[in-house]
């Protein structure tokens, strides 16, 4: 049977950036040796660096004066390394989620933290409005897709300091005004690759202005200097980003993973709008395309595990909602074809009419 991967992160890649990575596993272009034993100092490997940063940067429209860094660690030690690079004294963030309050916690390390808004008091079920952003902030930090509560920003918001982005679970499903970020990054395991790489997208004249002493490894100007290979860096998911990002060039860009986007989440969101079983938990305006979030309705909230079995045994992989929401999450990423939307959306309606 027909597997449809809505899993929310490590998640669904176009199969053909598996089967290539895969390839590239047994024998890498050709030499006779596999890209797990090669060094990543080795002529073949440096091509694959610049050519992912250059692809970041066409298919994003990175502006003159960022670099594109690949590293270790995960979205979560960028919550610590952006505060030790970028806050001199005082910081503002949008608490929108589980991640958004993480990142917040490692800032407090190294200064004042002011939490704009939150909507905390709602189990983050809306992305908040309508806040002050202090002018005299070092940056103000958002997280443009909140993968556990299924909300999302959709557009870079306006501020009178620079933006910083976590954008892991969003990235390249839109087009980004990266003029207004000093930093963009992401664990890639969600829209870009598999495990094992982060990247950051950073304004280089902003570096080296915070009045601390910085680990080597965690400062970026480390990373800077040395085009990611300061030390070795992810080499197996590095390549499988690079092939990703092949993979969205040739598929249209940004603007077709946008459109496909919104056309995956208009059909799914209209399903559960319609069925009489199931009920959106976010907020309409802030409805992610990415997770999309939805439970029974109170009167038929004992059909739960029902509904996760038939779906399941439909061939339906990785929506049980996150335990902090309860219900569904499909997570509807870039490589995620409509087909398998409409498979969920079917499997919904048989349910609907068994009942
Ligand atoms: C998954 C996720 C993270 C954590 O990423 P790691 O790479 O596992 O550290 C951070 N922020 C967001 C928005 C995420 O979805």
């Amino acid at each position: 049977m027909k597997k449809h991967n809505f899993n929310a992160g490590p998640s669904i890649l176009p199969r053909e950036v598996i089967e290539q990575t895969a390839q590239a596993i047994l024998d890498f272009n050709g030499s006779g040796l596999s890209l797990m034993e090669i060094s990543h100092r080795a002529k073949d490997f440096q091509p694959v660096v610049d050519e992912a940063e250059a692809l970041f940067k066409e298919i994003l429209e990175i502006p003159d004066g960022y670099k594109v860094l690949f590293l270790g660690g995960g979205a979560s030690l960028e919550f610590c390394m952006i505060p030790y690079n970028f806050l001199i004294k005082k910081a503002a963030y949008l608490n929108t989620g589980v991640w958004a309050k993480k990142a917040m916690k490692e800032a407090k390390n190294f200064g004042d933290v002011v939490e704009v808004a939150s909507s905390a008091a709602d189990n983050y079920i809306y992305i908040p409005k309508g806040y002050a952003v202090p002018a005299d902030a070092d940056y103000f930090h958002i997280t443009t897709n909140n993968t556990i509560y299924g909300t999302e920003l959709k557009k870079d918001p306006n501020s009178p300091i620079p933006l910083i982005g976590d954008m892991s679970s969003d990235i390249f499903s839109r087009p980004v005004d990266v003029a207004k970020y000093d930093c963009i990054y992401g664990g890639a395991q969600k829209n870009l690759a598999m495990a094992g790489v982060t990247f950051v997208i950073v304004k280089e004249d902003k570096l080296g202005k915070a009045p601390r002493t910085i680990p080597t490894m965690l400062d970026y100007r480390t990373h800077v200097e040395k085009g990611s290979m300061f030390n070795t860096p992810p080499v197996v998911p590095v390549y499988s980003a690079l092939l990703t990002l092949r993979w969205i060039k040739a598929q249209g860009g940004v603007k077709e993973m946008d459109r496909r986007a919104q056309e995956r989440a208009d059909m799914l969101y209209n399903e559960i709008d319609r069925n009489k079983l199931f009920v959106g938990t976010v907020k309409e305006e802030d409805r992610s395309r990415m997770n999309i979030c939805f439970v029974m309705k109170p009167e038929y909230a004992e059909l739960e595990k029902e509904f996760m079995e038939f779906a399941t045994s439909k061939g339906m992989i990785g929506i049980k909602g996150h335990r902090s929401v309860g219900g569904f999450r499909a997570s509807c990423y870039n490589a995620m074809p409509k087909e398998s939307v409409q498979a969920l959306i079917d499997c919904m309606q048989e349910f609907e009419n068994k009942h």
